[in-house]
């Protein structure tokens, strides 16, 4: 029997189950919960068999579906849902011609994966990294379409890129890519069908560039970007708040078991937007931040990043586009090691620390490095950057009593800002950096509180991933189902 015939037969028994309005009996109840085990493999297999290339797709997906058991089970017509979600709704790629300095023409792949539009525009940032390809991206829109439902905010999901490397270039071979990149996608995006930010390697500079090409080839001033500059509809708080919102996660889920930042040391990698604005909110909180990173290597500076060096980091980062080695060289007893060889790696998660928030990218913290951080004592993981532990150290986390938050909880912050700028652009008007904080604030708790309380329902107490994957779930479901729609 196929995947579809075997889904169909599933599903003509489970709906007849559901009709008699029958409550489940233990007997029966074994059996469907085989065969909704089953139905959700065939999904899994059916991801795999398609796209046997995309390796960090399959792992979100994975992830996500290991924990809908209960759900589907509850309401076995969902199964239909699932089976939809996994495929995306479009993905759009396109050819980006641009020439550099030297006036050598350079051919790079533009990508949009519009994933899932069932409660509002597709939503979520455009990546520019030489790695960026198929698999990673329809990876981080398969992740975003349940970060956004988190929210509370009406946000389909999506993701772009392109495997153009913005390090190296200057401002005007990044500006001409940028505007070639956008000649093709205007026609595919809009306020009201699928409105970009930025993630790696896009950020204010490059998300002006687009807004600009954007306006020129449509013809029309709205709020298609987000992440954009104040004077042209962007909104206070935007780049802080992934970073942000990540702190205030973090502090909800310390103080479930009587803990906070005050006092905590706090390990944190990368050195970009989301670990710039998380270093500056521990220190917000009274923490002291003793790591960043880049992909070069990391620094350790046992006295702590405080402000004054967290300013000079900044400037280092987003002017002088420096390396964080020269950290390092600038100021006293600090530490730098450089990268392993193996993408991603290095010895950063050693460092004995209260709270780890890996903040550069995905696949950084894996089983051997969480449990370098379990021995010595770590109380809180929470996720920066998207799925930067791998399934191995997620597990270790768990078992090991460890709080944990995946990223599509813990760092929405950024989207749900990105969504306040929606609002905002459609309002035509602005609010004060106090109201837009207060918001992203509240969201962040509530987000804390739903996935919290989910997967308490849900028989996995203090599991967040079980409870945010199970939470961003139910919307979905219950917005595809009622559209008549998949
Ligand atoms: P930035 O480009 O501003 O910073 C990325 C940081 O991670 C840099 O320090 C970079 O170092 C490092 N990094 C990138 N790739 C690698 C790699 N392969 N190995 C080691 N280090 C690496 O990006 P953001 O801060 O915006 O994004 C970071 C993460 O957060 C991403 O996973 C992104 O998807 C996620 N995220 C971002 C949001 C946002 O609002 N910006 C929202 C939600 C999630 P180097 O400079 O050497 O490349």
């Amino acid at each position: 029997m196929n995947n579809v015939s075997y889904l169909t037969a599933y599903l003509e028994h489970s709906k007849g189950e559901h009709k008699q309005g029958r409550p489940p009996v233990s007997g029966h109840n074994i059996i469907v919960g085989d065969q909704m085990d089953k139905a959700i493999k065939s999904v899994y297999e059916t991801v795999k068999a398609r796209d046997p290339n995309q390796p960090e797709f399959h792992q979100a997906v994975e992830e996500v579906l290991d924990s809908l058991g209960p759900v589907i089970s509850e309401n076995p017509e969902y199964i239909d849902v699932v089976q939809g979600m996994v495929e995306p709704e479009r993905v759009i790629q396109f050819r980006v011609p641009w020439y550099d300095d030297e006036g050598n023409l350079h051919v790079n792949r533009g990508i949009r994966v519009q994933f899932n539009s069932a409660i509002g525009p597709y939503k979520g940032g455009l990546r520019f990294h030489p790695s960026v390809n198929q698999s990673i991206l329809k990876f981080l829109g398969f992740e975003q379409i349940f970060k956004n439902s988190l929210t509370g905010l009406p946000m389909g999901g999506g993701k772009g890129g392109s495997d153009f490397n913005p390090k190296g270039k200057s401002d005007s071979e990044v500006k001409r890519f940028c505007q070639s990149f956008m000649s093709e996608l205007w026609r595919h995006i809009g306020a009201d069908l699928d409105v970009p930010a930025g993630d790696i390697g896009v950020g204010g500079r490059e998300i002006g560039y687009l807004f600009g090409m954007y306006r020129k080839m449509a013809n029309e001033f709205t709020g298609v970007l987000t992440g954009k500059g104040l004077s042209y509809g962007g909104s206070l708080v935007r780049p802080e708040a992934t970073g942000y919102g990540l702190v205030y996660f973090a502090r909800e889920m310390l103080a479930t078991k009587g803990k906070s930042f005050d006092g905590a040391t706090v390990a944190i990698s990368g050195s970009g937007n989301v670990a710039q604005f998380a270093c500056e909110k521990v220190l917000d909180l009274g923490g002291k931040p003793v790591t960043m990173s880049d992909s070069s290597g990391y620094i350790y500076d046992a006295s702590g990043i405080d402000r004054e060096k967290l300013a000079w980091l900044q400037d280092l980062k987003n002017s002088r586009r420096g390396r964080i080695k020269e950290y390092a060289e600038n100021f006293d007893g600090v530490e730098y090691t450089e990268s392993k060889p193996e993408p991603n790696h290095n010895e950063l998660w050693s460092t004995k620390v209260d709270v780890a928030l890996p903040c550069a990218t995905q696949n950084e913290i894996n089983g051997a490095e969480a449990q370098m951080l379990v021995e010595s004592g770590v109380t809180a993981v929470a996720e920066g950057a998207n799925m930067p532990c791998t399934p191995e150290a997620v597990e270790v986390f768990l078992e090991n009593g460890v709080l944990f938050a995946p990223g599509k909880a813990s760092n929405a912050g950024g989207v749900a800002t990105s969504g306040l700028e929606m609002s905002q652009n459609s309002l035509r008007m602005s609010w004060t950096r106090e109201e837009v904080d207060q918001k992203l604030e509240g969201i962040m708790v509530n987000i804390h509180k739903n996935a919290f309380e989910t997967a308490e329902k849900y028989g996995m107490p203090g599991n967040y991933v079980a409870g945010a994957n199970i939470a961003g779930f139910l919307k979905i479901a219950e917005s595809t189902m009622a559209q008549g729609i998949l």
